[in-house]
């Protein structure tokens, strides 16, 4: 009977490590219809579904398999045990180095996958992730802590704000950075969101999420925690940024200003590109490089005056993507449900097919703000160009030079602070927090399109 079964498993696959007489960490040979798999028995999590076993490959990838379908195993040897299992750390703080804390809101940086769905699911705390990159206690004195465990297609406004509230009282600590672990799918908005609810920032916040997952080997969770603590330890920035891996090579990381950056890639490591302008700067083996010196720098702001957050948000602001044939139905739906604002992502220079006017007419004269940002990304928008533009105008449309996202974080966050309409126009044509640019950095925009150069 085995003394050593491996933690995670529920009935069915104990009782075929029973029978079959596997402990944790043995190495198998599994056959499966012409298929032969050696590998190494591994721990499951504890959600993960019962009647498989996990096993990691020789070539470092985990893969699960149903015990139904196999058709033989064999114990073929016994391996000590791998570290795999994470366990809190506590390092003893170190006067001499800088005090960062990393708070957690899930996403893959702070998951595993299940190898049965292949899916990746919340698992892993802040503490564990320290645990696992054992080069951020070289860095910093971290401390961690989680604000919630979800992946950030689950974000909402309220979340943001929550978030804004825990960074504002961090920069009025005595800290010299905060990195915030969070999903990818949405880091762009909440680093937005942030950029706006928090004024008066003192120190460096980082977002950093991972685009494959803490225990995949190619991963860039690891890295990218490592690049995105140092910043928050050494950079001279009090802004909200994002540092991600800024090519595949698992070398540098680009700095992001948090209202410019998108996530352009659904799976590549380098996913996050500025829009309309050149990353902020790189960090490379800790060094740090600025190429932007539009920057508002940790060493000038003035630390006695005290980090503030916004105490309220309007989360009930729609962003609307415009496409041709659709419906004034969707305005007028809005509306009817009692929004406040709408962003569209407009087409070319900020337009909407003309028979929706009547819609957004209604809308602007029910008091529902209406922001014009572009769906091309890149570029200004040119409402006095072609005449459906000048009349979008008319009808009291607000032309906004920002990425769409980031247009509907700000009108969430302004939404949330003022009544006024002039006071709602002027705050969305002003720059806050870098959104609008004067120009466009011509060494930005660049798609190859199957040019070499
Ligand atoms: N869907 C995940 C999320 O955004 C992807 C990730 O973590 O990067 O939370």
């Amino acid at each position: 009977m085995p003394s050593n079964l491996p933690k995670g498993y529920k009935h069915i696959s104990k009782k075929f490590f029973k029978e079959h007489d596997i402990e944790a960490w043995d190495k198998v040979e599994i056959k499966k219809g012409n298929s032969i798999f050696q590998g190494i028995i591994l721990p499951r999590n504890q959600f993960a579904e019962d009647g498989y076993i996990e096993i990691k490959l020789k070539n470092g990838y985990n893969i699960g398999i149903k015990v139904q379908d196999l058709d033989t195993v064999r114990v073929v040897g016994k391996n000590p045990p791998m570290k795999v299992e994470f366990k809190g750390v506590s390092v003893p703080k170190d006067r001499a180095k800088p005090n960062v804390t990393l708070l957690g809101t899930g996403g893959t940086i702070a998951s595993r996958l299940d190898y049965v769905t292949g899916g990746v699911i919340p698992a892993f705390q802040p503490h564990e992730l320290y645990a696992a990159v054992p080069e951020l206690a070289d860095i910093c004195n971290l401390d961690t802590k989680i604000v919630f465990k979800i992946f950030s297609e689950d974000m909402e406004p309220k979340n943001w704000l929550r978030l804004a509230k825990e960074v504002a009282s961090l920069s009025n600590k005595e800290i010299d950075g905060v990195v915030i672990g969070h999903g990818t799918d949405t880091i762009g908005y909440s680093t937005a969101a942030l950029s706006f609810l928090v004024k008066n920032l003192k120190i460096p916040v980082v977002f950093v999420g991972s685009q494959r997952s803490s225990d995949r080997p190619s991963s860039d969770a690891a890295m990218n925690l490592i690049h995105a603590t140092q910043l928050a330890a050494n950079g001279d920035i009090a802004e909200v940024v994002l540092c991600m891996l800024g090519s595949s090579s698992h070398t540098f990381g680009y700095i992001h200003r948090g209202t410019r950056v998108r996530k352009m890639h659904s799976s590549a490591r380098d996913a996050f590109k500025t829009i309309g302008d050149i990353p902020l700067g790189k960090i490379d083996h800790g060094e740090i490089t600025w190429f932007k010196n539009n920057l508002v720098r940790k060493s000038e702001v003035n630390s006695d005056v005290d980090t503030v957050c916004s105490t309220k948000i309007e989360s009930k602001c729609a962003l609307v993507h415009i496409y041709p044939g659709m419906s004034a139905e969707i305005i007028d739906f809005y509306i009817d449900k009692g929004y406040k604002g709408m962003v569209f992502a407009g087409t070319g220079l900020g337009h909407a097919p003309n028979h929706t006017f009547k819609a957004i007419d209604r809308a602007t004269s029910e008091d529902v703000t209406v922001v014009m940002a572009l769906q091309t990304l890149w570029g200004f928008t040119g409402m006095d160009v072609y005449s459906n533009g000048r009349k979008l105008k008319d009808l009291g449309v607000i032309p906004a030079d920002m990425i769409p996202e980031t247009a509907f974080a700000k009108l969430c966050w302004i939404l949330g602070e003022c009544e006024s309409k002039d006071e709602i126009r002027t705050l969305m044509i002003t720059n806050i927090a870098g959104e609008i640019l004067p120009r466009e950095e011509i060494r930005g925009y660049r798609i190859l399109q199957g040019r070499t150069e």
